[in-house]
């Protein structure tokens, strides 16, 4: 292995020792917190003493996809292009899915240090990220969600079921998540690679609030396999893609904007087109509904009589520009509408109200997308002695890993 990589612009020392980086999803720094106060946490809780602990900011949108690839690029969105699950290409005119590899701009580092000789792993829960996350990579790459047809050809890894020890996980469960460091732990001590990525879903964090039973009992479990990671020798880094908050009053009910119901009752149908990044195919835990929308003005309706309206709603934080947007969140201009939408914190921005199914939501709405889910921990199991002052981001966290650990 050559003795650093660059990427992106970035340089990243070749590990002296394996790390492991952890994206817990919607990992909300309380979370953390809550457990290691109700002792459900003892190895976190220890790195109190011998670790690192920062407060992070992620991507915003603040959505799983945008914040993964960050990640793995150690880049914001304006680079790697990755700004939604979900976006409206305006060349072909349709809204479609961002999950495919083609719409990744810049590569990564996991398979900047492949190529350089490593060994690199990546597991994912879903498998929407697989590809993503895999693109280019010469290595062990492969998801929960389909960890029972991993193949050596197509994974670099057969038989994932036996690796983790566990039964294929439903997607829609914490085990799916389990799932990720079952096999992650078991491949850091067979496998040992040099650079691991593991990263989890966001099933519990959407239901479940900091401090209660499940939310305690899934840090609890994740606390118990970074024990073990740290006890295989490897250097861990946790973040998160984004943070989780509660949508709703304080009955629990959903606080809801619907703006293209909004938008057509003022302009007309088809005038204007509103964009949810957060839609993916498992949108059962939040119906789609998250603090970020952009929208596309069209038909000769002005964007800044848009623009006042939209701000003018109750529960809008925050209008901006495609070039304030792209300027303030670091976001490719030709991949987001004329104007980007962001709720305060207790209200998520719907589409049409037809278009949502709430139904299937069993617990009080709680999603994420906006600035209010921003701030996400940063931690590490070693000391950072000559950390840098600046603004820490959750696509630094190789670069905390692999240049500034003892
Ligand atoms: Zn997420």
């Amino acid at each position: 292995m050559t003795s650093a990589v660059d990427v992106n612009g970035r340089r990243y020392r070749a590990p002296s020792r394996p790390l492991v980086v952890v994206c817990v999803d919607g990992c909300e720094p309380d979370y953390i917190t809550q457990a290691v106060m109700a002792k459900d946490a003892p190895f976190l809780a220890s790195l109190r003493e011998r670790g690192t602990c920062l407060t992070a900011d992620c991507v915003v949108p603040s959505f799983t996809n945008p914040n993964n690839l960050s990640i793995v690029t150690g880049a914001p969105p304006s680079v790697h292009g990755i700004c939604g699950n979900f976006f409206f290409d305006s060349e072909t005119r349709a809204e479609v899915m961002m999950n495919d590899a083609k719409y990744l701009r810049a590569g990564t580092i996991l398979a900047a240090f492949a190529n350089a000789g490593a060994n690199v792993a990546v597991v994912t829960a879903k498998d929407k990220l697989r590809g993503l996350l895999g693109h280019q990579l010469s290595g062990i790459c492969f998801s929960a969600e389909r960890a029972d047809r991993v193949t050596k050809a197509e994974n670099g890894v057969d038989d994932a079921l036996g690796l983790a020890g566990m039964p294929l996980p439903s997607v829609y469960s914490a085990e799916l998540s389990q799932f990720v460091f079952a096999a992650g732990a078991a491949l850091l001590e067979r496998v040992r690679p040099d650079i691991m990525y593991l990263s989890t879903t966001d099933y519990v964090q959407h239901k479940h609030a900091p401090g209660t039973p499940a939310a305690n009992a899934f840090t609890g479990m994740l606390d118990r396999y970074l024990a073990r990671l740290d006890q295989a020798g490897a250097a861990i880094v946790l973040t998160a893609d984004h943070g989780m908050g509660a949508k709703t009053d304080a009955f629990g009910r959903p606080n809801i904007v619907f703006l293209q119901d909004v938008l057509d009752a003022a302009y007309g149908e088809h005038t204007t087109r509103v964009i949810l990044p957060i839609t993916d195919p498992y949108v059962v835990h939040h119906g789609a509904l998250g603090s970020y929308a952009t929208v596309y003005v069209e038909g000769g309706v002005p964007v800044e009589d848009v623009s006042a309206r939209i701000a003018a709603l109750h529960g809008i934080d925050l209008v901006l520009t495609r070039a304030a947007a792209c300027e303030r969140f670091e976001l490719p201009a030709d991949r987001i509408g004329d104007l980007v939408v962001v709720s305060e914190r207790l209200t998520a921005i719907g589409s049409r109200e037809r278009a949502h199914d709430l139904s299937q939501l069993d617990a009080p709405l709680r999603s994420h997308g906006g600035i209010s889910e921003q701030r996400v921990p940063l931690i590490a199991n070693r000391p950072a002695p000559d950390l840098p002052q600046r603004r820490w981001r959750n696509f630094d966290a190789f670069d905390l890993g692999l240049n500034h650990l003892a």
